[in-house]
């Protein structure tokens, strides 16, 4: 195979929207989905004589994305102007950090036990958004996008492959997700991707070429990006030529990249101080109050599941890959101790009514969790069959019904009295009285074979736990005689 002569070097740019109330140097809101330029005011679209201010919470959530990942935190940060021109950005420079970002250094940890370094995070502000319409009409713009408070991860160049980065993508957007600092919504861009790629062959220690692919807004497309790019540089350099420094555009429809304009480097944009905006001083003390507001992240809470609840990975991973789901999860389990059977019904009847409401973020919509425990109470003390536990489910999805009122109206709970049980255990021993020679030898076995009489009898309205209970207390007289 040709690869296996080539190694493939990595490294990611993540920016992510932060959850703030207002945007980054002005107190234009930070919404989305609002009419096109309805929310920029003068600062944000950089009108003459408009000054910015620093958004406090802006700088508190990118060191607590920073602390998240293991970064230290500079004690001074400078904004600067990173200065180009594009329609989507009308100042004709973004403020970003170049010398000192807020955040440097940190890791994540990827399953196969490798370490992934993290170079930075900075915060800057997001650029406008191009509409292409069609042909007559052209391109639209909207600034309302302009302005909202972005953070940049620079990974070191440590992957190897598409699947490492796409894993790494996801734990990172778990974590900023756990953590609070941003929603990480890939389908609105409040998280994109940009890759740099570059092969070499194996016997080489200089980095080859590297090529940047920008904006890539979900884990399938930096997937298949990846694995396109460095199939084409490979190709490239076994057919004798050059790869070219340069950006390229990843078309998702046709699978492929294409050369978009040759790479700039950071000395390109001119990066000088904002001479708006005081270097911003941040105390040890302010690091270690935002550290004590750090919830359980994502990988805590898999380890928990996996080594104390017992759950498998896998399970672990697909609870806690929304944090309301996780959430959810624990406030059942603070109800009713049975990990397994939550975990269970969350994975396959929850998660399945969840995909048909896409903005559903708590699932106590669906089903509150005091009902699911009822659920799932009545169907351990075998109180309703499972068969019955479903359509119980079904029938107070999305009400405000008691799930034990509603076993009740259908009939599903066990609805004999002791007295009638005992009669018709006896009345199954009297039917039956060979199954008794087993006794002594199996004695489960035996007990099993008249619950299951008792119950086809009853038309499963006794109780299996009380039946086995009385069959064990009514056979031994039948074997004294
Ligand atoms: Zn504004």
């Amino acid at each position: 195979m040709l690869s296996s002569k080539y190694d493939v070097v990595i490294g990611l740019e993540i920016h992510a929207e932060l959850n703030t109330k207002t945007k980054v140097f002005c107190s234009c809101k930070n919404t989305f989905g609002e009419e096109p330029n309805t929310n920029c005011c003068p600062v944000c679209v950089g009108l003459p004589g408009a000054l910015p201010v620093l958004n406090k919470k802006a700088v508190e959530n990118t060191i607590k994305a920073g602390l998240s990942v293991g970064c230290s935190i500079n004690n001074l940060a400078v904004f600067e102007r990173k200065n180009y021109f594009y329609p989507d950005l009308s100042k004709a420079y973004q403020i970003s950090q170049l010398v000192r970002p807020i955040c440097i250094g940190g890791n994540i940890k990827l399953d196969n036990g490798k370490t992934i370094r993290i170079n930075r995070i900075h915060l800057e502000e997001d650029a406008g958004k191009l509409i292409h319409k069609t042909k007559t009409i052209g391109t639209l713009v909207d600034y309302n996008r302009g302005g909202i408070p972005l953070i940049e991860l620079v990974t070191e160049p440590d992957f190897s492959n598409a699947d490492e980065a796409v894993e790494f993508l996801d734990k990172l957007r778990r974590t900023y997700i756990y953590s609070g600092v941003a929603n990480c919504k890939m389908e609105e861009g409040g998280m994109r991707c940009d890759v740099n790629i570059s092969v070499k062959p194996h016997d080489s220690k200089e980095l080859g070429i590297r090529t940047e692919m920008k904006n890539l807004n979900s884990f399938k497309m930096v997937k298949r990006a990846i694995e396109y790019e460095s199939k084409r540089q490979i190709e490239e350099l076994e057919k004798g030529n050059k790869i070219i420094q340069q950006t390229r555009k990843w078309d998702d429809n046709k699978g492929k990249s294409f050369a978009l304009r040759s790479k700039e480097n950071s000395h390109d944009y001119r990066y000088f101080p904002d001479p708006d905006l005081l270097t911003v001083e941040i105390t040890q003390e302010d690091v270690e109050k935002i550290r004590s507001t750090l919830p359980e992240l994502a990988q805590d809470r898999i380890k928990k599941y996996v080594e104390i609840y017992n759950l498998p990975l896998y399970d672990a991973k697909i609870l806690t890959n929304e944090k309301f789901v996780s959430d959810y999860f624990e406030e059942c389990l603070n109800l009713y101790n049975n990990p397994k059977q939550i975990s269970n019904w969350i994975m396959t009847e929850l998660l399945k009514v969840l995909k048909d409401k896409p903005n559903c973020e708590n699932l106590n919509e669906i089903i509150t969790k005091e009902n699911l425990v009822s659920i799932l109470e009545l169907l351990d003390s075998k109180q309703i069959t499972r068969p019955n536990s479903k359509i119980l489910f079904e029938n107070i999805c999305f009400t405000s019904k008691n799930a034990k009122d509603v076993a009740k109206e259908l009939g599903m709970l066990s609805s004999l009295s002791d007295e009638e049980i005992k009669d018709f255990v006896k009345q199954v021993i009297n039917t039956n009285p060979d199954a008794i020679l087993d006794f002594e030898k199996n004695p489960n076995k035996v007990i099993m074979f008249y619950t299951g009489k008792v119950m086809a009898l009853t038309k499963g309205k006794a109780n299996p736990i009380t039946t086995q209970s009385f069959i064990k207390e009514i056979l031994p007289n039948y074997l004294k005689k």
